[in-house]
């Protein structure tokens, strides 16, 4: 485990570094120390330092290995689950210097990028050869790609095109002690040796810094067509997403928003949702067949108890539409203190999961704004409570340990995207079991044996290192 160090550690560490890259000033370390998620712990780091390649990637690791000094990765602080949180006397590193999108070989249909930089900027660099990189977390215009890929995140597409792993062929990291680590492939193919590409896909930093992403791109999509159909309750909508989810037509996006969460966007940016709206589904189709594909998914909204539905091959609108959805979280976040959560159930179970966060509201007397990822199953229930009201912040915690339990109870996940960072450590046991639990940290020992990678976070501490 690694301690707080003291000044002399600073110096030794300082000694080992270019000065160019090493950051004390306590106003500047103040924006570092925390991610965007509430409720999880953070702390003084010792400095940031802002690498500008591997190479001085692999020189921070050396020197806080070195040092017994904890290193917390971070790109853009976007994270929800504390993942970046700075740890007391840790060295917080930033990609945000590693910009460069480094090569696209339309040919091979494959993106190689440092991890700094911005998730859109890939994206919209793949499009300008009229190629797709589809992974489109609601951060996506500030979450970086490396942030992305530590914590294989979801977005809007997924339904169809799958997430941010599903992307990745391979990836350069620097391992605990500075050593560095190429992973994986830029073939279409290729089965060599465990899938280690896999295994830091998701890994919270906790295993390895990466420094260079390795991306398969797609052929653009075709324009899409939208559907928007209003239901007159949660529940209702909640039949539609699990008649949907079972068809034979898969959308592009699957989105839900709910009352309070379309009250919350209205107050923030009028976007034609009136009051008498219980819960919205926007879905897309881009397939050849998208203008037939959405018409049979607004006859299946309709049926399931839709009170409007309009189709529209308006690509305005649909922008609009789907920049109201992105507008969900900090709607939410703008009514007051909010706890978000981020769980994942079969699709088929996407009611049942919906009527236990009614019941928990209803019990626990808080407001939980609903929404997400309806074709994933993947729910953002967000509680929103005021914090100085201490009645009413046990009930905010009760409520969302209630739905990650109830996730949990419904065959699901605690994290669909999130991750499990600090907010949810106490959590990921319950969901692995002791085996897989032990597994877990015999990989986290023989990557970082002692421990420095992102302290603290999925609750991993290494076996002790016996001599
Ligand atoms: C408004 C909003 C909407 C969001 N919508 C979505 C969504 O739809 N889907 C979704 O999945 N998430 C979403 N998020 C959460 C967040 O944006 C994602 O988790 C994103 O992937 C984090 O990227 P980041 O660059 O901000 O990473 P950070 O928050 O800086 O870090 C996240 C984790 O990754 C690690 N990490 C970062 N870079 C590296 C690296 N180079 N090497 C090793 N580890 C690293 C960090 O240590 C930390 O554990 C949303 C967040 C906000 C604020």
């Amino acid at each position: 485990m690694t301690q707080p160090p003291d000044s002399s550690t600073l110096h030794a560490l300082l000694a080992d570094l270019p000065a160019e890259i090493v950051t004390t000033d306590r106003d500047r370390v103040l924006g570092f120390v925390r991610d965007e998620s509430r409720f999880t712990a953070h702390d003084s780091p010792l400095a940031v330092v802002t690498p500008r390649s591997t190479a001085e990637v692999a020189q921070v690791l050396r020197a806080a290995h070195r040092h017994g000094i904890g290193v917390v990765t971070r790109g853009a602080g976007s994270g929800l689950s504390g993942g970046a949180n700075a740890v007391a006397g840790c060295v917080v590193l930033s990609t945000h210097r590693l910009d460069r999108i480094l090569e696209i070989d339309t040919a091979e249909r494959v993106l190689v990028t440092q991890p700094g930089v911005v998730t859109s900027d890939v994206r919209a660099a793949a499009a300008a050869e009229g190629l797709f990189y589809p992974p489109d977390p609601g951060s996506v215009a500030f979450s970086t790609i490396g942030g992305n890929v530590a914590t294989n995140a979801g977005g809007m597409c997924c339904v169809k095109y799958g997430v941010t792993g599903d992307y990745v062929l391979g990836l350069e990291a620097v391992l605990a002690d500075g050593r560095i680590l190429r992973t994986g492939r830029r073939t279409a193919k290729g089965v060599a040796g465990y899938d280690l590409t896999r295994l830091l896909v998701g890994s919270e930093g906790t295993l390895a810094v990466i420094t260079e992403v390795t991306l398969r791109l797609v052929p653009a999509p075709r324009a899409p067509r939208t559907v928007l159909a209003t239901f007159p309750g949660l529940l209702q909508a909640g039949d539609a997403i699990a008649t949907i989810a079972s068809g034979a037509v898969v959308p592009s996006v699957f989105e839900l928003l709910d009352r309070v969460t379309l009250r919350a966007i209205e107050e923030m940016e009028p976007s034609g949702f009136d009051d008498e709206i219980g819960a919205v589904l926007i879905l897309q189709s881009d397939s050849a067949s998208a203008a037939e594909d959405s018409d049979h998914l607004a006859q299946l909204c309709s049926a399931a108890g839709a009170v409007d539905v309009a189709v529209s091959e308006d690509a305005q609108e649909a922008h609009l539409l789907l920049q109201a959805r992105r507008l969900a979280l900090p709607a939410l976040q703008a009514r007051g203190d909010w706890l978000l959560d981020d769980v994942c159930v079969p699709r088929n179970r996407i009611v049942e999961l919906l009527r236990r966060i009614e019941e928990v509201a209803s019990a626990e007397q808080v407001t939980i704004g609903v929404f997400g990822h309806a074709g994933d199953g993947n729910m953002h229930p967000t509680v929103v409570f005021d914090e100085a009201d201490e009645t009413g912040a046990a009930a905010a915690t009760r409520a969302f340990d209630r739905i990650t339990g109830a996730a949990l109870e419904l065959g699901g996940t605690v994290t669909g995207e999130h991750g499990i960072g600090r907010l949810k450590a106490a959590w990921l046991g319950r969901e692995l079991g002791d085996v897989a639990r032990d597994v877990h940290r015999a990989l986290k020992h023989a990557w970082d044996p002692t421990g420095v990678l992102n302290p603290g976070v999925m609750g991993l501490a290494p076996r002790p290192v016996r001599d």
